[in-house]
């Protein structure tokens, strides 16, 4: 991974030059490296998105969900964009094979349990949104980690049912709100009353 450029260093922040990095590099970057980055900005404006949304290559079949409607109303609203991909970070390789929730347990179309993974990339997602005070996620819907109202039944039918995933689970249990790339609307609403707030 290219070292990001150290522009000026003081005391108390540390203005880094990340242009050069893609966003799955940026998402790597040190926890401390990334604070520091961070810290020169609006750290409300720290939004938490799925990677996938972003046009990262990170999803189980080696593509994206690139979503141009996404990306121009987050750089409308100049949020900082914390890039997450739950299963990577859990440990699983890309690409993978595809995962359902069945019943209270995570399993893959060779009917191995995932279950670990997915628990661990939940629970560094959350660190990460801690470390980086984010409030929002907008994560992709349908995905088993990242489903917000819909997730894929555990029949690998392409069926789906009203669900949440694993790590959107975790993070609305720890009050973070989240959206998906299908409720953008609700999403936009939700910008303009957090800045509103702030501007008052
Ligand atoms: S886990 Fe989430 S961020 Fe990663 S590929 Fe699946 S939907 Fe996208």
């Amino acid at each position: 991974m290219p070292k990001p450029l150290v522009k000026s260093v003081s005391t108390n922040y540390c203005v880094l030059s990340t242009n050069n990095l893609s966003i799955s590099e940026k998402a790597e970057l040190p926890d401390a490296v990334r604070l520091f980055y961070f810290r020169e900005r609006n750290v409300s404006k720290n939004i938490l998105v799925s990677a996938c949304l972003l046009g990262e290559n990170v999803k189980y079949s080696g593509g994206n969900n690139f979503s141009s409607k996404l990306t121009a109303l987050l750089r409308r609203y100049d949020v900082n964009i914390i890039p997450i991909c739950p299963e990577v970070l859990g440990g699983l390789p890309i690409p993978r094979l595809p995962a359902e929730i069945i019943a209270a347990d995570i399993i893959d179309c060779n009917g191995q349990s995932v279950l670990a993974e997915f628990q661990r990339g939940a629970d560094a997602v959350l660190q990460r949104a801690k470390q980086t005070h984010c409030r929002i996620a907008v994560l992709k819907e349908n995905s088993p980690s990242c489903g917000s109202r819909f997730i894929y039944d555990g029949t690998f039918s392409g069926t789906l049912i009203e669900g949440e995933g694993l790590t959107t689970q975790l993070l609305r249990r720890h009050h973070i709100e989240v959206f998906s790339e299908l409720n953008l609307a609700e999403l936009e609403n939700r910008l303009k009353k957090e800045y509103q707030d702030e501007e008052k």
